[in-house]
């Protein structure tokens, strides 16, 4: 049972402790759980990190998801909300299917470079604490997507909530997130941004199922990135070479010959072929559509 915290998408209080993780950043030593229930990952006290990191380590980029979206949703002329487009990677994909698109960020560097790139876009920089306020937007959108932030939120059901708000009748919820059971933290080399402050929570299908029947969604697709094989071979390779004994960690030929004899390329298929059972890829990808009737989060 908890000391006072409670699962933020179930509301459940029970929960498995994980872990703890001392903040250089901010001084905070939290505590990591699993939820019992939807098997969610959250830390407590659930405090994010301040709006500075962000702006200056914040990375934008293509992401397998975006051409994703469009496969599965066919969404073409329509209007859509990204939250966080950062410079428009995400809204050029949209363009080639004639949508057009509101970007919103609270980087107003970013902001800046997204609307030199010359994209049908209207691309909006709102404060930090302010990227959940859209009643500014008077038309209700087709699709709302927001890629790589839910784990960054603190009240999660709030935040849908004003999504909900910000789209049409069966409009598309879309998200992404990292996902909990990839390859670098099965092999426990969870990267340091994977941690509170920056993430306050971990997510994979149960958990993100039940958050979308708690805040009024019906889910139409889940799929996981694919997985790779250079995210395999880099775990295994790691973690193996690390037990090697160190006179043949020091010795380059005793290294080479350890490592073609450990890690033929066949050998890594058969492995890769395993382990594809137990291992996710690295990100969870999550279109859902606004149920029959708004129900609201329900405790
Ligand atoms: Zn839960």
């Amino acid at each position: 049972m908890s000391d006072g915290h409670r699962c933020p998408v179930c509301f459940s209080d029970a929960a498995t402790k994980i872990g703890q993780h001392a903040s250089s950043e901010n001084g905070i030593n939290y505590s990591l759980y699993e939820c019992e229930n939807c098997r969610l990952g959250y830390c407590d006290p659930p405090v994010p990190a301040e709006s500075s990191y962000y702006r200056d380590m914040e990375w934008y980029g293509e992401r397998w998801e975006f051409q994703r979206v469009f496969a599965v949703t066919q969404l073409s002329n329509g209007s859509i909300l990204e939250i966080g487009c950062g410079e428009g990677h995400f809204i050029r994909h949209a363009n080639e299917r004639r949508n057009h698109v509101v970007g919103v960020d609270f980087n107003d560097e970013v902001v800046d470079r997204c609307r030199r790139r010359g994209l049908d876009a209207d691309v909006v920089c709102l404060d930090y604490d302010r990227m959940k306020d859209f009643s500014c937007f008077q038309k209700p959108f087709d699709m709302v997507v927001f890629f790589h932030l839910i784990e960054h939120i603190e009240n999660i059901h709030e935040f849908l909530g004003c999504c909900r708000k910000a789209l049409a009748e069966n409009g598309f919820l879309v998200f992404s997130t990292p996902d909990r059971s990839r390859a670098n933290v099965y092999f426990r080399r969870r990267e340091t941004w994977d941690y509170p402050p920056h993430h306050l929570t971990w997510w994979g299908e149960t958990a993100a199922r039940e958050v979308l029947q708690r805040s009024g969604f019906e889910l139409c697709h889940l799929e996981n990135e694919p997985l790779y094989f250079r995210d395999i071979h880099r775990n295994v390779v790691s973690s193996t070479l690390e037990l090697l004994p160190k006179t043949i960690q020091g010795n380059a030929w005793c290294f080479r010959a350890a490592y073609y004899l450990m890690f033929s390329r066949s050998a890594l298929l058969y492995l890769s072929n395993i382990v594809s059972r137990t291992i996710s890829g690295n990100t969870l990808l999550v279109i859902a559509r606004l149920g029959p009737e708004s129900v609201g989060p329900k405790a």
